[in-house]
């Protein structure tokens, strides 16, 4: 298995091409992400993470440029194959949890892993263990509305870890929690990921919390920028 989980090269993404909005947001993206590595991007607002992250994630196609995972290429790949590969390869955490309201915690840990092929005992024992890693063991059987905005976001980094992905990729994760919150929650992830050998590329506009990554890159203008913000 190649080293290089995540591996981006000459990606290039433009909205509206050739329409009076155009706007061209990736310019030729090389990145790549190792096993085990903690990758922070930090850029500004707009500057185009969400859409390098949906690219990596196979939830989006680049204009040119190539997306590999695991050391396999992804271009032209079908639909089917592509969302198999989503399934059991990569984890995604959004700012906002994203949680299915009318699920507990732990049926929402559940459900990826039954989707996957999973027996349900088996799913349940790993959420547990999820759960119980994060501190969240004891409000297992909530609903998302009756946890925190901290809990909701761990039940999240475990539901994203449910098919033991290799490749995590967080848009912001902790983005929608006060500064104290953050910290633990975020202390949490990195957790949960060290000791995996998962890679992840986690986009943050805090610079604490980057610092606290393997690695910082910084997205500008389009391209990605090696080396301390
Ligand atoms: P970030 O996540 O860094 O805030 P985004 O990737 O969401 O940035 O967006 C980058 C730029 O592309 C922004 O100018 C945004 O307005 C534009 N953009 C994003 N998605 C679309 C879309 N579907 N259609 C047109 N423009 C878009």
């Amino acid at each position: 298995m190649s080293d290089v989980t995540l591996g981006l090269s000459g990606l290039e993404k433009t909205y509206n091409r050739g329409k009076p909005g155009e706007v061209q947001v990736l310019k030729g993206i090389d990145l790549e992400v190792r096993r085990g590595e903690i990758v922070a991007l930090v850029a500004p607002s707009g500057a185009g993470k969400s859409t390098l992250l949906h690219i990596a994630g196979l939830l989006d196609v680049p204009d040119s440029g190539e997306v590999r995972i695991g050391g396999a290429a992804m271009n032209g790949l079908s639909d089917r194959r592509r969302t198999r590969v989503r399934r059991q390869q990569v984890g995604f955490v959004y700012q906002f949890h994203h949680l299915l309201p009318e699920f507990s915690a732990l049926e929402n840990i559940v459900l990826p892993q039954l989707a996957n092929g999973a027996s349900k005992p088996a799913a349940e024992a790993r959420a547990r263990e999820l759960l119980d890693s994060v501190g969240v063991g004891p409000r297992a059987d909530h609903r998302p509305a009756a946890l925190s905005g901290g809990e909701q976001q761990r039940v999240a980094f475990c539901r994203a870890l449910a098919n033991a992905p290799q490749l995590l990729l967080a848009d912001e994760p902790t983005g929608n929690l006060d500064p104290a919150t953050s910290d633990v929650v975020f202390g949490a992830l990195m957790a949960l990921v060290r000791g995996t050998g998962m890679a992840a590329l986690i986009a943050t506009h805090n610079l604490e919390l980057a610092a606290r990554m393997d690695r910082v890159v910084r997205l500008e203008d389009g391209q990605v920028l090696h080396g301390a913000p």
